[in-house]
């Protein structure tokens, strides 16, 4: 069997190197496009309708099309079995196609749909032992009324220039504040906090992903013996947090050792880490 990073381009497969996509593509010009990241397992996708809900939802609301369940799960499964691997991960993407130069959004075919497979480690093991450090960005999440947060685009520059600042600082995450100050997300997770028995993630109000994973940790809440409370909060009071940890389909739960320099403790984080990470296998869905 091959191991082998490909990508399927409106159904026909490459290896990924090798790929090539028009220069005239949106998703290249304008970030014209939307995607999804999913986890495969023994070749079966985690939490694979979530993801597919999510992928639909953010296709129409940039009024592209979304592929049928049948046609996504056949270039999924078709895919996956030529790269060889039985675990790994997904880039599925959806882009206005080819068309004109300019940036008017009508008169297009049919949108190109690519979906790669390939593997992703995002932080080194010894993050995951000691927690990752986080710093405050001064660049804010996007405000909702400007472009919803539920929507997975191709443009990621606002999330990338925090990141960056991150980076330069010295830490390893982005934490984003809303344009009102209260606590969003990460440049690519979301963010819990752990105050006694009761875990604390900012609200959809604060424009933050749904993120897949996130509901996840919500629907284990109880398994864990916590309660979950969504809620809009500033960063003064996440810094009273017994723990904080990030959720991600790239990076699972991560803890985190400090923000802006403020520690926290991180056993509870790893033991919820350990949790998720035991109810994969039930979640992967055969196609
Ligand atoms: N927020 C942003 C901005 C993201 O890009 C991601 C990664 N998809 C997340 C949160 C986490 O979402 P999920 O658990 O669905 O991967």
């Amino acid at each position: 069997m091959i191991m082998n990073d490909v990508v399927s381009i409106n159904g026909e497969l490459f290896p990924l190197i090798e790929a090539k996509i028009p220069l005239l593509d949106r998703g290249l010009l304008y970030g014209d496009g939307i995607f999804e990241g999913v986890r495969f397992y023994d070749k079966k996708p985690l939490l694979h309708i979530p993801h597919f809900e999510r992928f639909c939802k953010s296709a129409e609301y940039i009024r592209l099309s979304p592929p049928s369940l049948e046609s996504y799960n056949h270039e999924i499964k078709k895919t996956i079995e030529a790269s060889g691997y039985a675990d790994g991960y997904l880039r599925i993407i959806l882009t206005r196609g080819v068309g004109k130069m300019g940036i008017t959004p009508t008169g297009y075919g049919k949108p190109n749909f690519y979906v790669i497979v390939t593997n992703i480690a995002l932080y080194d093991k010894s993050l995951y032992e000691n927690g990752i450090e986080l710093v405050v960005s001064k660049s804010r999440r996007i405000h909702k009324d400007s472009f919803s947060g539920q929507v997975k685009s191709l443009a990621y520059l606002p999330n990338i220039i925090c990141l960056w600042e991150a980076l330069e600082s010295g830490a390893t995450e982005a934490l984003m504040l809303d344009c009102d100050g209260y606590v969003s997300e990460a440049s690519v997770a979301n963010i819990f906090a752990l105050m006694g028995n009761t875990l604390l993630t900012p609200s959809l109000e604060a424009n933050c992903l749904e993120g897949v994973t996130r509901n996840q940790i919500i629907k284990l809440s109880s398994k864990l013996g916590f309660n979950v409370e969504e809620k809009l909060f500033k960063l003064d009071e996440l810094l009273e947090a017994d723990e904080v940890f990030l959720t991600g389909t790239g990076a699972g739960v991560v803890p985190v050792a400090s923000i802006n320099g403020t520690k926290f403790k991180i056993d509870r984080s790893k033991k919820i880490r350990e949790v998720y990470e035991s109810s994969i296998k039930d979640n992967c869905q055969a196609l």
